[in-house]
């Protein structure tokens, strides 16, 4: 049997929590635990310990402390992002692009803030990433108020060209986003901060859940999303999250030490894990296979069965796997994102998305391979286990 985490093959969804993380938090929780905003002297360490947290993020991130907004998460600093936006341009007749993989995070606020008609999609390539001639054009209609390109795709994997589209954004003056929820942690952040605005999301990388941040162009420009109170420089109402944010700054820290090490190995054994199931499933197609992709995801479109099935038959094995991204999957398990790949509908009813961790052994991988040829098996005989 499948020990601890091992089994667990959704930590593009969310990650366990990180031993530094879980100290950290404690320890913030249990002597840091006034309120950052009160004004007698153990408050103020609380409010200092949180300025060396936007600190060390900054330096983590390659960004200046002043540019950081702490939030619940990368959902609310999208929101914020394109709530704000939308406003300031409402008499500039500006439009938003949005690419068509984007999270619905970031997908539907946009399209809320800018209702339909200042709203375009930027279409992919067959293979996931950014068609950047057709970008092109959108920008130089001239009429564009916001970019915003995810990092790297929650449900593919796939690494979009965000550094090549934050220049062409500055070439036209045009302020860009980019969405590096699933980037931040498990790749290098150099760049990132040539980007006007970059959000991410502690629970991805091994901090708690609820913990997030914006990284904004200016610091003095106001996004203001949750009013009623001057914390964050009055860009965020509400008391300030001091041991989250403790315990998601330990994680990245370490998450960033690991993750060159993580990547090599963990890129190797995902690949291998592809090439066992090519073999046990002729039919089985890997969704953008051929594009760079995130070391730890795998997009399949199983050749046979639905991926509920899939799923509820691994799960009773011991394995968790995803039929896309817990935000975006439909009521059949559908998702827009591989949608925007072209995928047929039966094929889409047939996507499983396996995303693997930091320490994910290679027996693990082998291990959930075998459990498809049991579940494969199984399901051919039509049996209930
Ligand atoms: N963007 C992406 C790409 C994500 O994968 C997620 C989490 N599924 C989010 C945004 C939302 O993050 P949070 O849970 O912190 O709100």
């Amino acid at each position: 049997m499948i020990k601890g985490t091992q089994g667990y093959f959704d930590w593009n969804a969310t990650t366990p929590l990180r031993d530094v993380a879980r100290d950290a938090w404690l320890s913030a929780s249990s002597n840091h635990w006034q309120n950052a905003s009160s004004l007698y002297h153990d408050a103020g360490m609380t409010a200092q310990r949180l300025d060396a947290a936007r600190e060390r993020l900054a330096d983590l991130l390659g960004c200046e402390a002043e540019r950081i907004v702490f939030t619940s998460g990368a959902t609310e600093a999208n929101n914020m992002l394109h709530a704000a936006l939308a406003r300031r341009t409402a008499n500039a007749n500006r439009r938003a692009l949005v690419s068509s993989i984007e999270h619905p995070s970031v997908r539907e606020p946009a399209r809320k803030a800018w209702g339909a008609n200042r709203l375009s999609e930027l279409p992919v390539d067959g293979d996931g990433v950014l068609d950047i001639s057709g970008f092109e054009r959108q920008l130089a209609a001239g009429d564009v108020g916001i970019v915003s390109v995810i990092s790297a795709s929650n449900e593919s994997g796939v690494l979009q060209p965000w550094a090549k589209t934050a220049s062409l954004c500055k070439q036209h003056g045009v302020p860009f986003h980019t969405d590096a929820t699933q980037w931040i942690g498990k790749l290098p952040s150099e760049g990132l901060a040539a980007c006007d605005y970059v959000t991410g999301s502690g629970h991805k990388f091994g901090g708690p859940k609820g913990t997030g941040f914006l990284i904004m162009s200016d610091p003095d420009e106001k996004l203001t999303l949750l009013h009623g109170g001057p914390q964050e420089n009055g860009q965020r109402a509400g008391t300030e999250n001091y041991p989250g944010i403790e315990a998601m700054v330990c994680a990245l820290e370490e998450a960033t030490e690991e993750a060159p090490a993580a990547a090599g190995i963990q890129a190797q054994l995902r690949d291998q894990f592809e090439e066992t199931m090519r073999g046990i499933f002729p039919g089985l197609k890997v969704i953008s296979a051929g594009a760079d992709r995130l070391w730890n995801t795998s997009l399949m479109a199983m050749p046979a069965h639905s991926n509920l099935k899939w799923l509820t038959r691994l799960s009773r094995r011991g394995f968790s796997i995803s039929t896309g991204s817990a935000c975006s999957s439909g009521r059949e398990g559908s998702s827009v994102i591989v949608s925007a790949l072209g995928a047929s509908p039966d094929e889409l009813r047939r996507v499983v998305r396996v995303s693997a961790g930091w320490d994910t052994t290679a027996e693990a991988w082998a291990a959930l391979a075998a459990a498809f040829a049991e579940t494969y098996a199984e399901l051919a005989s039509g049996a209930m286990p």
